[in-house]
């Protein structure tokens, strides 16, 4: 492997941390600055699928008619800070652009790009210990209280069969097989049996960035203020703590992204789902697999920790304080998906997912300066892709322009 350079990658969740490890074993120099600890962004928290069959965007033909009854709902998956509409009102109208039919089929096959083959994905980027540990592959399940799939549920299957997804349709035996914990509730299930799962999200991003080390990358804990620049080109990257030179720049900053890439002329409609977790730290069973209620909208996987119950979209970015309320409601809805799940002990957490109105993330280089990349928006997927998005920037980055013809994550998309 040749010595290819020096590149400085911002941001060590999962996304930043794979891309600077796949950089530096690909021969760069890399350095991987952070604010905080490695994945302790909305890496740490997220409910651990690495969903290969997750090519289903979150705008889908149908659902704009079933917005005003989650929002109305208080137990449901959605809700909006009203104090925040006016600032998220542009991404909510191109999010209701983006649930047409012809989209959401485009963006399916996009997603499929970087989720087909996510497993594996996870597996080649880690060294047998880590795989052994953090990787594991029960498949993920789908369960449903109603008899027969709706509208919007056919259409997320149709785009599973048109995107090579292996899926299995469970009656109600064969869902208790799987789960015997599950609620009598429960009618039937979708299986995807390619899917996996890591039982420790925030100890899988820390995996990353300490095989990054033993590698010969650099991690530096900085805030970065911001990313110098002249004729074109990044020529530094500045921090609290004092100045990097760099040759290439990786802005890998979740949510947060906008506030390097805007500066310096680029401009996507980047905002966050936030979203919450409870984690029952002595739950009394497991799931076997992820298991998703998805009447309701939430996954719950056992973890190393114990049992995650995952979810909700929450509209209100990135400052406004938690609204808890949103976490007890899944901690409760839990109880009603496994009737003999002990809830008592447990504990509460916010994440922000970086989030692009059309379920896209943004992997592309920067439009204003030649030696800039960014890779960010994963929205409820970047666990799942960011062994693939560390692939395409690599590609990207060793590429004679720079960049990739027919990139369907490119920022100049909207
Ligand atoms: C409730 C919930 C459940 C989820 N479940 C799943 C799931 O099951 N499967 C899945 O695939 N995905 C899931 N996700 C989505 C997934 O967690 C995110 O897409 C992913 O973590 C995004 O990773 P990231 O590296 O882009 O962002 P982050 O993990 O947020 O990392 C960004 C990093 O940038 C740093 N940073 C920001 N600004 C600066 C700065 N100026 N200087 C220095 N550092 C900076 C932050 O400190 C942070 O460490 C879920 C998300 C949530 C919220």
């Amino acid at each position: 492997m040749s010595e290819t350079g020096e590149a400085v990658v911002i941001g060590a969740g999962v996304v930043g941390a794979a891309c600077a490890l796949q950089l530096q074993r690909d021969g760069y120099q890399v350095r991987l600055i952070d604010r905080d600890p490695p994945g302790s962004g909305a890496s740490s928290g997220n409910a651990g699928s690495i969903s290969t069959g997750s090519v289903i965007p979150v705008a889908l033909p149908g659902m704009l008619q079933q917005v005003p009854g989650w929002l109305l709902d208080p137990q449901g998956p959605l809700s909006v800070r009203w104090s925040y509409l006016p600032k998220a009102l542009p991404w909510l109208i191109q999010w209701i652009r983006a649930s047409k039919k012809e989209r959401a089929e485009g963006y399916a096959a996009a997603l499929a790009q970087l989720t087909l083959n996510a497993v594996e994905d996870w597996k080649f980027i880690l060294e047998p210990e880590q795989r052994e540990r953090l990787i594991h592959q029960k498949g993920q399940l789908l369960a449903s209280r109603t008899q027969e799939a709706g509208a919007t549920e056919l259409f997320a299957q149709a785009l599973r069969e048109a995107n090579g997804v292996a899926t299995e349709v469970l009656d109600e035996n064969e869902l208790r097989q799987l789960e015997p914990n599950l609620s009598r509730d429960f009618r039937r299930g979708l299986y995807i049996p390619n899917s996996g799962h890591t039982t420790n999200p925030k100890a899988l991003t820390e995996a990353l960035v300490a095989l990054f080390q033993a590698v010969g990358g650099q991690f530096t804990r900085a805030e970065v203020m911001e990313i110098e620049h002249s004729g074109g080109q990044a020529s530094a990257v500045v921090t609290a703590g004092g100045r990097f030179p760099a040759e290439r720049v990786v802005v890998a900053t979740g949510a947060f992204s906008l506030e390097l890439a805007r500066p310096l002329g680029d401009q996507v409609p980047l905002d966050t789902e936030r979203g919450y977790h409870a984690m029952l730290l002595k739950p009394e069973l497991t799931l076997n697999r992820p298991t998703s209620d998805m009447d309701r909208k939430f996954f719950a996987t056992s973890m190393e920790e114990g049992l995650r119950v995952a979810g909700t979209v929450e509209i209100a970015g990135t400052k406004a304080p938690p609204d808890y309320s949103r976490a007890r409601r899944l901690l409760n809805q839990a109880k009603e998906m496994l009737p003999e799940l002990e809830t008592r002990e447990h504990t509460f957490w916010l994440g922000y997912r970086p989030s692009l109105p059309d379920s896209l993330p943004v992997i592309d280089r920067s439009r204003s300066l030649g030696n800039v990349w960014y890779a960010f928006g994963h929205g409820h997927i970047g666990l799942t892709t960011a062994p693939a998005t560390a692939q395409l920037i690599s590609r990207m980055m060793q590429a004679p322009d720079g960049h990739l013809d027919d990139n369907a994550f490119r920022m100049d998309r909207f």
